[in-house]
């Protein structure tokens, strides 16, 4: 499969490039060029395929023969090893949880999946690859753990000091090995630059690639969600709406690539908290990325959504075919922690602020008696643990995973500028 740049000035490249490169020489993030749909049989008869062999129909066009058959198999396989269960809320409600696998992040399947790609296509390199990633909270655990131990590859990422929670930190700081943790003194924004601008750095020779969602193995994966709740969801013969909790909109775009692969969906709903770049735009077709603001649901703060572009791709850059098919609603802190608490009362499901922000955006939306509304859980709740303690008259009992790096000691690079990270990249 060949991928163009979205700023259409780059050559067209391969996936094993496209994964390698992270973004195009142009800055422009990458677009497949192709979308075929899926048969309509395997769509009809969805329930009597596994999630693996789910998982494998829709990406393997993406993927074409530039990884084998078996070792894409295994690749899906080792991404893929835990449920994806859409838990009923309320009568036309259901939450899609995304968060039962090793981080509790939904951002594990798109960054195990990215990590045994990339693995695989620089094995045989004697040099070695640098993953940049700025992390608004949830990434940087997923990658480190998707990475660690990754052969040929080092793991360098980037997050804003303060701004994510405990265990957000301890995720990303605790690992060592191939992974290293820069505390930048900013927002995510900031991170964000600062990693867009060392892809530009000519002075920088080591090759770098990116494990945020602009990477075409990091973003696409995160399709397969949206299949797993349509086969579980099937039977009730609705049609669905998904509300999708968005920061970055590689989530929701994926859902819409799967959409666009056949997959029955309504409606998309995008989700944000009051970084309302996306929102605004759906209103009046100006396009203003700004500044983000610290928020409870954290891991949506951003300001300026990196893979928009590509939803709008989808679109052929119509508004009004957009809108026809994708809403998009802002909400603010203090109504997600009412939500959470009226979902709490009402059902005894303990959402966590990104979950409840989705949900709100399913009332905003409004379904009608035919539809059936999933929001996507992005998060577990102990991710967020001090704001779901604090609105809800609960105690979130650690899991597992969560305990074993709880205890570990942090370790990070604190970074102040771009300078920083050029010093540390041109050093390591
Ligand atoms: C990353 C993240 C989001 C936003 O996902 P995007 O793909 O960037 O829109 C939402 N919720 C949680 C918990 C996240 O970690």
């Amino acid at each position: 499969m060949n991928y163009y740049s979205l700023h259409h000035k780059s050559p067209k490249t391969t996936f094993k490039n496209a994964v390698v490169e992270g973004l195009a020489k142009d800055r422009g993030i990458y677009f497949p060029e192709n979308i075929t749909p899926l048969s309509k049989d395997f769509i009809e008869n969805i329930e009597n395929y596994s999630n693996n062999e789910i998982a494998y129909e829709a990406i393997k066009q993406f993927v074409g023969n530039e990884i084998p058959t078996e070792k894409l198999k295994d690749i899906i396989a080792n991404t893929l090893s835990f449920d994806f269960p859409v838990v009923s809320v309320s009568e036309n409600i259901g939450s899609l949880e995304l968060f039962h696998g090793p981080t509790m992040a939904f951002k594990d399947v798109g960054a195990k999946f990215m990590a045994q790609c990339l693995e695989y296509f620089n094995q045989g390199n004697k040099e070695e690859v640098t993953v940049l990633v700025a992390t608004s909270g949830d990434t940087g655990g997923a990658v480190a753990n998707g990475f660690l131990g990754a052969k040929g590859i080092n793991v360098v990422i980037l997050y804003p000091s303060g701004k994510v929670s405990d265990i957000q930190e301890k995720q990303l700081t605790t690992l060592g090995q191939n992974i290293t943790a820069l505390e930048v003194d900013g927002v995510f924004d900031d991170c964000q630059d600062m990693v867009k601008t060392a892809f530009l750095d000519e002075e920088i020779t080591k090759t770098l690639t990116s494990a945020n969602s602009i990477n075409v193995a990091r973003w696409l994966p995160q399709m397969f969600y949206f299949f797993f709740a349509y086969k579980q969801l099937k039977k009730l013969n609705k049609e669905i709406v998904f509300s999708v909790p968005s920061g970055n909109f590689g989530n929701i775009c994926a859902g819409i690539m799967a959409q666009k692969l056949g997959l029955p969906v309504k409606h998309f709903v995008a989700s944000t908290n009051v970084n309302d770049t996306v929102p605004n735009f759906l209103k009046d077709g100006i396009y203003t990325p700004k500044k983000s603001k610290a928020t409870i649901s954290n891991a949506m703060d951003v300001g300026n959504p990196s893979n928009f572009i590509r939803i709008r791709e989808l679109f052929n850059n119509d508004l009004e075919t957009l809108k026809s098919t994708f809403s998009s609603f802002s909400f603010s802190d203090d109504a997600t922690r009412v939500k959470m608490k009226e979902i709490y009362k009402n059902s005894g499901y303990v959402a966590d602020p990104h979950g409840a922000v989705g949900y709100l955006g399913l009332e905003e939306y409004n379904l009608n008696e035919n539809e059936y509304g999933v929001f996507l859980e992005t998060a577990h709740p102990v991710k967020f643990l001090d704001v779901v303690e604090e609105t809800l008259p609960v105690t979130v009992a650690i899991p597992p995973q969560i305990q074993k790096v709880i205890d570990n000691k942090k370790v990070a690079i604190k970074a102040s500028s771009y300078e920083d990270l050029k010093a540390f990249l041109l050093k390591e």
